[in-house]
């Protein structure tokens, strides 16, 4: 599995083109957590013989606990009737 590496290397960007991301209750403010998921060791994609332990960062918002999606990422939302 290929991830891409992020944080190794400066990279060179305008903060003024930086887009400031709200939770869906308006609080800009998040914290970053990890959500932790376990690949058994009887998983038959796990070849290890223990399990795995899984961890991917998400922010989740100060006030509600909402999880932020990452941009491009957003969840289904549908014309809203009335
Ligand atoms: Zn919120």
């Amino acid at each position: 599995m290929a991830v891409p590496k992020i944080g190794g290397q400066q990279l060179q960007v305008d903060p003024s083109q930086a887009v400031a991301r709200e939770c869906v209750c308006g609080c800009p403010y998040f914290k970053e957590v990890y959500r932790v998921a376990i690949i058994s060791k009887f998983a038959p994609g796990n070849k290890t013989n223990q399990d795995i332990t899984m961890r991917t960062p998400v922010y989740i918002c100060l006030d509600c606990g909402e999880e932020l999606f990452p941009a491009g990422e957003k969840k289904e939302e549908g014309d809203g009737e009335g």
